[in-house]
């Protein structure tokens, strides 16, 4: 199959379809309408086989990953979703393969009621760039510099599954995992942006990153954008039964603090706004969990065991359980 044939045959019956959408698929460019009185918001991610998946994952969830990333990036800035496009490059042009991968990127969009309105196709190694737009009120999106001493930290869902589903993602194809191998594999190959969680932080949070390189390194862009300390109580970390279940405490919160790909917001909000923060969870049927506190300082991320001794790190790693 040609490019054309695969543009028109297996992609672009994947786009999707959205109102603001003037023209997609088809010509040299797209045309939107962005909502009146809303920014936009602008993402992109590139995902590499081998680097950022491993061989392993069926192309389904490739393409489900690949739209899924970039929606929590958008969800981390608090915004709605609107508008992809999408650059493949693959090896050989193989239909099987795009079939599958453009049914887990529809499903990703689907959700979100994301339109696919553009890309490129080209020749090379497995290499996927997705551009998300969306927008978000004038002025309100949740922004990574605003965190303030006395705020307190909150992390969504749970932390640590991704890393520990990594490996069960790259087994080699033979029976289905079951059980905790199961939830952490698909916790890895099909991570829930929080876009809605996200929506509903703003002008509530004051800071707001989403997990994608491990807990400790992510919060360290908070500290040092927002020039404060954070403070994070190791014990306080939300663990899933599944973590659980496959590690030991020590192992599930070494993962839950380092390990990337867990896609979970971040944020810090002011005391004063728990209450309504509460309220919004509840609303929602999300979960939050308060790890820790913004403190004055010059941006550095501090980790205290259940002790309160700080826990040192280890070559990118943290030790100390
Ligand atoms: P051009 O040569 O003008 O860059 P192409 O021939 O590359 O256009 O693409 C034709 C149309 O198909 C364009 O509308 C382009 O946005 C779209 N397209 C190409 N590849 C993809 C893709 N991987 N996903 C979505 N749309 C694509
Ligand atoms: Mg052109």
């Amino acid at each position: 199959m040609d490019e054309f044939t695969l543009i028109e045959r297996l992609i672009a019956p994947h786009a999707g379809r959205r109102d603001d959408v003037l023209l997609g698929i088809g010509d040299d460019g797209a045309l939107v309408r962005p909502p009146p009185g809303e920014d936009l918001l602008v993402v992109a991610d590139t995902i590499v086989e081998a680097v950022h998946f491993p061989h392993e994952l069926p192309p389904s969830d490739v393409g489900y990953r690949a739209l899924a990333v970039n929606l929590s990036d958008i969800a981390a800035m608090g915004g709605t979703p609107r508008w992809a496009t999408l650059a493949l490059t693959m090896p050989v042009s193989h239909p099987e393969w795009l079939r599958a991968f453009m049914a887990g990127f529809g499903a990703a969009g689907a959700a979100h009621r994301v339109q696919l309105v553009g890309g490129d196709t080209t020749r090379g190694p497995l290499t996927v760039t997705v551009q998300l737009i969306g927008s978000v009120p004038a002025g309100q999106a949740l922004v990574r510099h605003g965190a303030r001493p006395g705020d307190r930290v909150w992390v969504s869902g749970t932390l640590g599954d991704a890393a520990a589903g990594l490996p069960v993602a790259a087994a080699a194809a033979g029976s289905p995992p079951s059980g905790p191998a199961s939830f952490l594999r698909e916790r890895f190959a099909r991570p829930t942006p929080r876009v809605a969680l996200g929506r509903a932080l703003r002008g509530l949070a004051t800071s707001c990153i989403d997990v994608s390189d491990g807990l400790v390194a992510d919060l360290g862009h908070i500290a040092r954008r927002s020039h404060c300390d954070i403070v994070v109580a190791a014990a306080s970390l939300p663990l899933s039964d599944a973590l659980r279940a496959v590690h030991d405490d020590g192992a599930a919160r070494e993962l839950a603090l380092t390990g990337g790909d867990d896609y979970e917001l971040c944020f810090t909000v002011p005391p004063a706004a728990e209450a309504s923060l509460r309220a919004r969870l509840a609303e929602l049927g999300e979960h939050a969990t308060c790890i820790g506190e913004v403190q004055e300082g010059s941006g550095q991320v501090v980790v205290l065991d259940a002790r309160g001794d700080p826990v040192i790190p280890v070559r990118g790693g943290y030790r100390h359980f």
